[in-house]
Formats: C-alpha cells, sequence, structure tokens
C-alpha cells in the first residue's frame, strides 16, 4: 500500500457576513466568486458588501464597544483568545485544507507554517490582554498624583491581502482584541473563505456580538466605506503601497489612526563566504516560498561579485528541481498563484524580464491548467531595471552582481521599500554592518523568513507605518490617557 500524499477537498460552510453575531446576506443580495487557484473553478458566491453593511457593522461593533465589550475585564478577553486558539487547534486540519483550496498555496506550508502562526499568535495576544497598563508619572509637583491608563482606541476597521489570509487576520484581531477594541474585518476579495471559518470559530469561543465583524468584498466598494466611515477609529491594512495612498486620502477626512504593512522589494545578500549550499538554499526560500507572494520576498537577491557563477550554476539546478503542482499533493513545493489577474502581471512582468535581462530558467507558465509559473530567475539585472524596483510578488528574483560593501549598500537601499532583507555569510562583523546601514524593518543573518508573533514585523519608507506583532503591535490598538489629581 502507498503512504496518503493527497489532501481531501474540505466543504465551505460560510459565505455569509458576519454583522452584530449573525450571519446575514448583503443588503444589496449580491454576491461574487471565490475560485480554486490551481484548477481556475468558481468554489463559492460570497456576499457582496457596500456601504450599507458596513453601516450596519460599525454601529454594531460601536454598541458593542460602549456596552457588553466594556464590561469583559482583561483577563476575560485573553480567555476568550485562547479559546479561540485552541478551537482554531481542534479545526486545524480544516482551516489547512481550506486554506488551500482557496489561496493556492501547498498544503504542507500551510500546516506547517500559517496554522501554527495563527495559533501561536492568539495565544501571544492572549496573553499580553492583562499586561497593557500605564504609568506613574514623576512630575515637578508634590501636589499632584499623575498617572496615565492605556485604553482601546474603539472601532477598528481591518483590510487584509490575499496571500496569507488566516496569518494577516491572527496579526489583525490578535492585539486589537486584547486590548479591548472592537472589529471590522474585510478580507481580500480572493480569499474570504477562511476568515468565515474562523468567524464562525469565534462565534463558538463566545466573543459577544458586534465584538468582531466580517464584511466580504471588493476594496473600492466595502474597504473603501469603512476608511471613510465617521464611526470607524482606526484603519488597519496591509496591501498594496498605492491602495495605501488611497487610503490615507481617504482617511483624511474623519482624521483615521492608521496602521500600515506594504510591499517590499528584499535585498537577499550573498557574499563569497558564505557557504554556498545554505545561501541558494535561503535564496529557494527567499523567493520560492508561497509562490512568492509574500511581502518580504528576496525578491533582489544581490550576489558578490567572484561567486556570481559558481552562485548561479547551483541556483539554477535547485530551482529546476522545485515541484510545482497540485496544492494538496504533501510533496508539492510551490502552488498556484492567487488568482488569474496575478497570473497575468507576473507573466506580463517576465516579458519586462526579458527584455531587460538574461532569462536563467522558468519564465513560463508551469501547467495548462490553473494559475501556475515556473520558478524563475533573471541574471545580469541592474538595479534600476523595473524588475529590480517594481514588486512582481510572484517566483520571480532579480540576480544582481556587486563589487564591494559600499557598492551593495548603496543600491541595496537604492529603493522606495524596506520591508526586510538578509545577508549570507560566515563573518559576523559583515553581517553586523549591513544590518546596521540596511534600510528595512527586519533583517536576516544566515536565515530567512523566519517569524514569531513576538518579534515586530513592518516596514521603513513605502513599505509601511507602524510594526505588527510583538508589544509594538499593542501599541497601534490603545490611547494613553493622563489623569491629574490634585492632592492638596
Ligand atoms: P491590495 O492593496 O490590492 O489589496 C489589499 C486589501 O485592500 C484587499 O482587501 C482589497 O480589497 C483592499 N482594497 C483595495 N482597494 C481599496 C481601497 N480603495 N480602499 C480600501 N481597501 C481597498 O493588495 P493585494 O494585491 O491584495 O496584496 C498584495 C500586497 O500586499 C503586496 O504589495 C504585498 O507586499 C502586501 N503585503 C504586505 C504585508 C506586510 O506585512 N507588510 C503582508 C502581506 C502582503
Amino acid at each position: 500500500m502507498t503512504a496518503m500524499t493527497t489532501i481531501a477537498m474540505p466543504t465551505v460552510k460560510q459565505t455569509k457576513n458576519l454583522i452584530d453575531g449573525k450571519w446575514v446576506d448583503a443588503a444589496s443580495g449580491r454576491t461574487f466568486n471565490a475560485y480554486n487557484p490551481s484548477t481556475s473553478e468558481v468554489i463559492a458566491e460570497v456576499a457582496e458588501s457596500d456601504a450599507n453593511d458596513v453601516d450596519r457593522a460599525v454601529r454594531a461593533a460601536q454598541d458593542a464597544f460602549q456596552g457588553s465589550w466594556s464590561k469583559f475585564t482583561s483577563r476575560e478577553r485573553g480567555k476568550l483568545l485562547y479559546k479561540l486558539a485552541d478551537l482554531i487547534e481542534d479545526n486545524a486540519d480544516e482551516l489547512a485544507a481550506l486554506e488551500t483550496l482557496n489561496n493556492g498555496k501547498p498544503i504542507s506550508e500551510v500546516k506547517a507554517a500559517d496554522v501554527p502562526l495563527v495559533i501561536a499568535t492568539f495565544r501571544y495576544y492572549a496573553g499580553w490582554a492583562d499586561k497593557i497598563y500605564g504609568e506613574t508619572v514623576p512630575i515637578d509637583s508634590n501636589d499632584f498624583f499623575v498617572y496615565t491608563k492605556k485604553e482601546a482606541v474603539g472601532v477598528c476597521g481591518q483590510i487584509i491581502p490575499w496571500n496569507f489570509p488566516m496569518l494577516m487576520l491572527a496579526w489583525k484581531w490578535g492585539p486589537a482584541l486584547a486590548a479591548g477594541n472592537t472589529i471590522i474585518l474585510k478580507p481580500a476579495e480572493q480569499t474570504p473563505l477562511t476568515a468565515l471559518r474562523i468567524g464562525e470559530l469565534a462565534m463558538e469561543a463566545g466573543f459577544p456580538k458586534g465584538v468582531i465583524n466580517i464584511v466580504n468584498g471588493f476594496g473600492e466598494s466595502a474597504g473603501d466605506a469603512l476608511v471613510k466611515h465617521r464611526g470607524v477609529d482606526k484603519i488597519a491594512f496591509t496591501g498594496h503601497y498605492e491602495t495605501a495612498q488611497l487610503i490615507m486620502k481617504s482617511a483624511a477626512d474623519t482624521l483615521k489612526r492608521i496602521t500600515f504593512e506594504l510591499g517590499g522589494k528584499s535585498p537577499n545578500v550573498v557574499f563569497a563566504d558564505a557557504d554556498m549550499e545554505q545561501a541558494v538554499q535561503g535564496a529557494m526560500m527567499g523567493i520560492f516560498f508561497n509562490q512568492g507572494e509574500v511581502c518580504c520576498a528576496g525578491s533582489r537577491l544581490f550576489v558578490e561579485q567572484s561567486s556570481h557563477d559558481e552562485f548561479i550554476e547551483k541556483f539554477k539546478v535547485a530551482a529546476e528541481s522545485h515541484r510545482v503542482g497540485d496544492p494538496f499533493d504533501l510533496k508539492t513545493q510551490q502552488g498556484a498563484q492567487v488568482s488569474k489577474e496575478q497570473y497575468e502581471k507576473i507573466l506580463s512582468y517576465i516579458d519586462i524580464g526579458k527584455n531587460e535581462a538574461e532569462l536563467v530558467t522558468g519564465g513560463e507558465p508551469a501547467q495548462d491548467k490553473g494559475w501556475f509559473v515556473k520558478p524563475t530567475i533573471f541574471a545580469g539585472v541592474s538595479n534600476d531595471m523595473r524588475i529590480a524596483q517594481e514588486e512582481i510578488f510572484g517566483p520571480v528574483v532579480s540576480v544582481i552582481p556587486f563589487k564591494d560593501h559600499d557598492d551593495l549598500i548603496r543600491q541595496a537601499n537604492d529603493t522606495v521599500y524596506g520591508l526586510a532583507a538578509a545577508v549570507w555569510t560566515q563573518n559576523i562583523s559583515k553581517a553586523m554592518r549591513l544590518a546596521n546601514e540596511v534600510r528595512a524593518g527586519t533583517v536576516w543573518v544566515n536565515c530567512y523568513n523566519t517569524f514569531d508573533p513576538a518579534a515586530p514585523f513592518g516596514g521603513y519608507k513605502f513599505s509601511g507605518h507602524g510594526r505588527e506583532c510583538g508589544k509594538d503591535a499593542i501599541h497601534n490598538y490603545v490611547e494613553t490617557k493622563t489623569v491629574w489629581v490634585s492632592t492638596k
């Protein structure tokens, strides 16, 4: 008998909006399609919200914020978050399969990375709930006692992308709920299904009605309505910087608090003294993990000139043995791109690359059915080319040679982005010098794509405002209140 290598298809249980504790159709009755990227087939019709649905959700979130949720103690909030983490763990296989079905990413990676990180994130922030507090303030007078309190911001609109649908939800919900806010989540229109299933689990965990609301739909309608609504106190957004620019403008009238996690064009640097096998694996992980649909993908691969040719040879062999295909097959290493639009965008960048640089391998669809792209390497790239400057968000890497440290730093920082960077070397001084000089929110030394809910993540420059994960994320969801008490 051969071992089972393929996982069964999950059932889609929920496609409606979650508003005030109830699962409801969109007020207009409209729906949009959710697809399976590995077959391009429609798998569900999901409620398509507009400003009316957003308004209902905001009212529910306001009522809960002022009412039931405000009566919960911090430790009770933590207990609910622990309970939600447990329920996610109990339903881990189903959630993993649903994520693979709707996103196209390999099930083995969802099980090894996405699901455990989601559970860990909820547990981490459950632990924070009763550790968010102010200070006493030593002012220049004995006639007052001054202290600060940390209070929830209020109703938070959270808009997330499609590349890590469950994890982006967890990064948003964890700190917001721990700090006592209420939420309206707008999942990406491409990948709403796991958010809806986690919404069901949140209801089962016992979150009061209105604390967690989910409105499905498109950015320009549902997302924009959330950004413009007067009843929303804060927007937390993850996505493209051009969308963030629109959001900033739309949020100006209501002066909302905003945090952004945006894109990147992260430099992954290989010095000639690196362990080459390790560096090749690091380059593979840096660009091909999650089909290259990773905000911190190592899409600019800087290789020291003296080891450039040897590196390219090894990297080509590794890329050509990368297993692309059915994401439900446990042996698959790279699944489907999330949507037809994204697939076509990647292929159009590959065409640009073919005109600008030298194609080493890949450069075409990986199979006829579904939205699969071969791992693609371009060499002979200079940092000013479009494939080196623009976020492709697919399995396409630009290899750029460098002469010395100064040449490297100048090029590495010559980008609008500043999300992450990595360095492969056996010389700790070189690594630390790079870590000091590169303008990026995360630097990995002899590793790539390592994450933990305790470790802050976010970007410099066009890569974002604020940090998610860690204690930093709590700051995004609290106001500081200063209280003066006369002691005379
Ligand atoms: P996107 O900006 O197109 O969409 C993201 C979300 O914003 C979706 O839910 C979408 O419906 C919504 N949206 C679109 N237009 C809107 C508008 N006018 N008003 C309000 N909401 C709107 O991004 P995407 O293509 O879904 O995601 C890819 C991008 O996300 C990449 O740039 C990637 O680097 C970035 N990303 C960043 C991180 C991070 O942590 N820094 C993580 C994941 C993805």
